[in-house]
């Protein structure tokens, strides 16, 4: 069973960082850069690992997991890097990126590209379950991301990534229902499903929605064993979402504070990581 205590020490950590980012520091600072669907995410930890600066913003040039706006997707990193460099006084050098599972081939290095476009040095490309589960930490379970455009189930056995399953289903079509629902413009919608106010109101409005992505999450499991299940990604922060997923598929579910944050953390956890490791063998 996970112990979410120290993710989410961190994952607080970083979300103070985001309007009180850590100056001051002395030591080297490690990057982590999310592309996604929604949101383009540059997060920043310091020497121990320690969240000091994370700034965001939405975006829309990533569709299934693939860079479709290279220039838009460059600026926007660029701004994010300009910004955080600015606040901390410092030079951003280090970074680390992911992509999803499988994409390797699809993606033919945009997203390291997009990275080093500003600058910055690329010394790892993470598969983003790695990185989620480097905040995660589960040894035997699936770590499901639920994001903007997909569901991807990823299966650890020993700690380590077995199986990955990622399906079209994620905020976008929650936001698509609601619109529907409500009689709002699809953007209108985006917004009212953020508001934590609205969640209570919003879940059995999306339920068949969210009974869809249990029904995908059962059906990467089958035939594995996974003892628990850890929600991530952006649409995982709807309050409720995780009750009616563990009441569907009758498996402990365990949702960290601030999930839409894990992957984007666990990218710069991983670029410090790697560093050490790569100074421990020279
Ligand atoms: P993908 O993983 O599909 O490439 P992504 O990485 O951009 O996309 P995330 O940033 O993990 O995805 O999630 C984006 C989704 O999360 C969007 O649909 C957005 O509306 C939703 N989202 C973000 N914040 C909230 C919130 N507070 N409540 C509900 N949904 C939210």
């Amino acid at each position: 069973m996970i112990d979410s205590t120290q993710a989410n020490t961190l994952l607080d950590a970083l979300i103070t960082a985001v309007d009180a980012p850590k100056t001051n520091n002395t030591g080297e600072l490690y990057c982590g850069l999310d592309l996604g669907t929604a949101f383009i995410v540059l997060t920043v930890v310091n020497d121990k690992g320690e969240p000091v600066a994370c700034a965001y913003q939405f975006a829309n040039v990533v569709r299934d997991g693939l860079v479709v706006d290279y220039v838009g997707a460059c600026d926007i990193a660029a701004s994010l890097k300009k910004q955080v460099e600015k606040i901390l006084g410092t030079e951003l050098i280090h970074c680390a990126v992911a992509i999803p599972p499988k994409t390797e081939q699809l993606d033919g290095g945009a997203v390291k590209n997009v990275a080093e476009s500003t600058g910055m040095n690329v010394v790892a490309v993470f598969d983003e379950p790695t990185a989620a589960n480097l905040v995660m930490n589960t040894q035997e379970g699936a770590v499901v991301d639920i994001g903007g455009g997909t569901t991807g189930i990823s299966i650890f056995e020993h700690g380590k990534v077995v199986t990955c399953e990622d399906e079209s289903t994620g905020g976008t079509h929650f936001s698509l229902v609601l619109a529907g629902a409500k009689g709002m413009s699809f953007n209108e919608a985006e917004l009212y499903k953020r508001d934590a106010a609205h969640h209570e109101e919003i879940v059995p409005i999306v339920a068949p929605t969210i009974d869809k992505v249990s029904s995908i999450i059962r059906s990467a499991c089958r035939n594995r064993h996974v003892p628990e299940i850890i929600l991530v990604g952006g649409t995982s922060e709807l309050s409720g979402i995780e009750d009616r997923i563990e009441k569907a598929l009758n498996i402990p579910v365990y949702k960290p504070n601030h999930p839409m944050f894990v992957t984007p953390l666990g990218i710069a956890l991983g670029c410090r990581l790697h560093m050490l490791q790569e100074a421990h063998h020279a």
